[in-house]
Parts: C-alpha cells; structure tokens; sequence
C-alpha cells in the first residue's frame, strides 16, 4: 500500500523550531522525508539542528512579532526558490499571571505572540500556496487550554481559544483552494523547559487530573502531526485534534 504518510517533495516552514516541540516537529517531518524551514530567533540554536538534520533543511530568522520580519521570510523562501506545502505554525509563548495582576504589558505580549503571530505567518504561507496553485496545509498549534481554562493562564487561554477559531474560519475560506486549515492542541507534555515544576508536588499534582495519569511525551504527538500534514489527511479541514490523555474529558 503506498505511504499515505510520506512527505518526500514536500516542504515544510515550522516556526519555533529553536527548541521544544518545534524542534521535534522539523526532526519528525524531515524524517518523513520534507524539506524543512525551520525558523525562531535564536538562530544559534537553528544552526545546531540544522548540522544535526544535515541534507533537505534551510533556516532563516524570524520574529512573528514583527511584519517586517514576517515579510522579509516570505522573501527568503522565495529567492531559495522553496515551493511551501506545509506549515507548523509553533511558535508561542505564556507569561502565567493572576487576572487581577495582569499588566496590559503581558496581555499583548502572549496576543501578539500566540495570535498576531500566528495570523501573519498563516497568512505569508497563503499567499505563497495561493501562488503555488498547488494547495497545501496549515497546522496550528494551539492547546487543550483554547477549549478550557486554568488559573493564571487567561491571556494564554485566550489566545488559543482565538487560534481555533482562526484555524476554523480559514479553513473554511480556503476549502476551495485546497490548503487545508487544522489544529492540534496538546494537553502537558513534557520538554526540558517544564521538567523541573512535574518533578514538584504541585505538577505531581496536576498530572493526577489526566486520566491516563502521565503527562504527554513529544513523540505522543507524532502521529497527529504527520496525519495532517501528509495526503493521509486530504478530506480534513477545520478539525481540531486533541492530544492530551484525556484531560479534556476528566469528569466535573
Ligand atoms: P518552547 O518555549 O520550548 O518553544 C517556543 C518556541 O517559539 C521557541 O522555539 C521560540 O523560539 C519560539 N518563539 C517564541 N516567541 C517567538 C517569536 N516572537 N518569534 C518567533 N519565534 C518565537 O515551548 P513549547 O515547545 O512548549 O511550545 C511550542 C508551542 O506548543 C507553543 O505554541 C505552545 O503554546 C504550544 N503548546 C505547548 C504545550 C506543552 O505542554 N509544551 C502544550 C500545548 C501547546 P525563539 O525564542 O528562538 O524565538
């Protein structure tokens, strides 16, 4: 049966690939076979996962928080003649904080990343598929905190909450065109940035509320990833797919 899931002659932009999930993301296309554009700030950091990948892997730098910069990578892609089909657009940010504290500062800092973000690089590489006439797919990585909420997380929640709708409007608008528009939103998952809180009582604690009573390990978020992203998915639009072990679903 042929590989429903190979990504050979497919490339692939995943923003946020300095560290954490979109690191692993680039590692797992690539491994599917895309060429992937991996892009952040900490451009030192891409170099080493570029010299770690080796062949089918370009980086360039990006600030989502800046047009400029949005637009200058859709240039890059451009002059290296990079045909986009996919995008992972990863990156995010929080700044846990008690409503009542909440500075406009750091409400517009998690928007600006989670949500402004998101929507200029979303659409940079509709422009290019548009231009392409060749389709694609957009997966957005939002969070099981876009459909509940916990404590001082509410800017955070709010932005994810607003990505689903993003990922759902576009996906809509963008049917007949073929780029296909969806999103995964993982519950806890584990990555060196918040290994050292689940070791605590308190993540201890948290942990207890997921029904499969562990927390989520990048590779759980594999076959989702590659489902959209390949012609496994072609009939799926406006989906968002949870990946949490049930936490969505822990009674009330
Ligand atoms: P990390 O902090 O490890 O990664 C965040 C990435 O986003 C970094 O590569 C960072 O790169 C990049 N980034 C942040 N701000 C910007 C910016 N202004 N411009 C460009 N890149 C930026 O976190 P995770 O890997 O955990 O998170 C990745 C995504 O997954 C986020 O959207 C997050 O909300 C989501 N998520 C994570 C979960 C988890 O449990 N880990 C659960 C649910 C969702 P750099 O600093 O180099 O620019």
């Amino acid at each position: 049966m042929k590989n429903l899931f190979n990504l050979e002659g497919r490339t692939a932009l995943i923003t946020g690939a300095s560290s954490g999930l979109g690191k692993h993301f680039a590692k797992t296309l690539h491994q599917a076979g895309a060429f992937v554009i991996i892009s952040a700030r900490r451009t030192e950091k891409l170099e080493k996962l570029k010299t770690e990948l080796g062949d089918k892997c370009e980086l360039f730098k990006l600030d989502v928080t800046s047009e400029e910069s949005v637009s200058e990578l859709k240039s890059n892609i451009e002059s290296a003649n990079l045909q986009l089909d996919i995008l992972i657009n990863n990156a995010g940010t929080s700044d846990p904080q008690k409503f009542k504290d909440l500075s406009e500062e750091s409400w517009n800092y998690v928007l600006e990343t989670n949500l402004n973000g998101a929507f200029r690089v979303a659409k940079m590489a509709t422009d290019l598929m548009l231009k392409n006439k060749k389709g694609g797919s957009i997966i957005n990585i939002a969070s099981i905190l876009g459909q509940r909420v916990g404590l001082n997380l509410s800017s955070y929640a709010t932005s994810k909450s607003a990505l689903i709708q993003l990922t759902k409007s576009m996906a809509l608008e963008l049917a007949r065109s073929n780029i296909r528009v969806n999103a995964l939103a993982p519950g806890y998952i584990l990555t060196e940035i918040n290994d050292d809180f689940f070791a605590t009582e308190e993540g201890q604690n948290y942990i207890k509320k997921i029904p499969m009573n562990r927390l989520g390990l990048e590779e759980d978020l594999d076959g989702a990833l590659l489902l959209l992203s390949s012609d496994a998915s072609s009939f799926m639009t406006g989906s968002v797919i949870n990946i949490d072990g049930g936490h969505l679903i822990n009674p009330l």
